[in-house]
This record gives structure tokens, sequence and C-alpha cells, in this order.
């Protein structure tokens, strides 16, 4: 099966507000993160903000979130049939 599945550690990436770090989402092109709360309640308390890979199937696997991450908290696994795919995309 042609799958992709974009992880974030959030042991190893622990933004506390939208404006830290954010590198891997503001260095994707296609867009695939984006910064929200997690707590609809607690709308103001920092704490609640995470970077997810909202959109995986948007992924070219550039590898540049996983390059600049400093936290080195990004994995993405992709099976042979995606990349297969997206090669032929970029042909
Ligand atoms: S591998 Fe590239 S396209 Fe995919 S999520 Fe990371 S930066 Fe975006
Ligand atoms: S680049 Fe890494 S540490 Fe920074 S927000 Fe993205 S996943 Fe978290």
């Amino acid at each position: 099966m042609a799958s992709i599945k974009i992880k974030v550690d959030y042991s190893k990436c622990n933004i506390e507000k939208p404006e830290d770090c954010t590198e891997c989402l503001r260095i994707c092109k296609p867009k695939v993160f984006i910064a929200t709360y997690m707590d609809k309640k607690n709308l103001f308390d920092p704490k609640v903000w995470r970077v997810i890979p909202r959109f995986p199937k948007l992924c070219t696997y550039c590898k540049k979130c996983i390059e600049i991450c400093p936290k080195n908290a990004i994995d993405i696994v992709i099976s042979e049939k995606y990349q297969k795919k997206l090669a032929q995309l970029s042909s």
C-alpha cells in the first residue's frame, strides 16, 4: 500500500507557544505542518501549542524538515510504492 506517516516526537519537540521554533513549519514548501492549540478550553496557556503534520499527503519527501529540526524530533516513514508515486510526479 502507498503510505506516508510523519511523526513528531513531542518528548523532544516541546514548543510552548506559536512563535517558538516552528522551523519545520516554515521550511516545508507544501505546508504539511500547522501550529495549533491542543486544548480548546485553555487557549491562553502557551503550553497547549504544538506543531502537527496536518496534511501528510502533501509531503514531497524532500526531508528538509528532518534536516532542520534542532531536536531531531521528526521521523517520516514512507512506503516504496509511495516513493515511486512521488518519483513519477516529479519526472
Ligand atoms: S519532507 Fe519536505 S515536504 Fe515533507 S513534511 Fe518535510 S519539509 Fe515538508
Ligand atoms: S523543527 Fe523540530 S523542534 Fe522545531 S517545531 Fe518542528 S518538530 Fe519541533
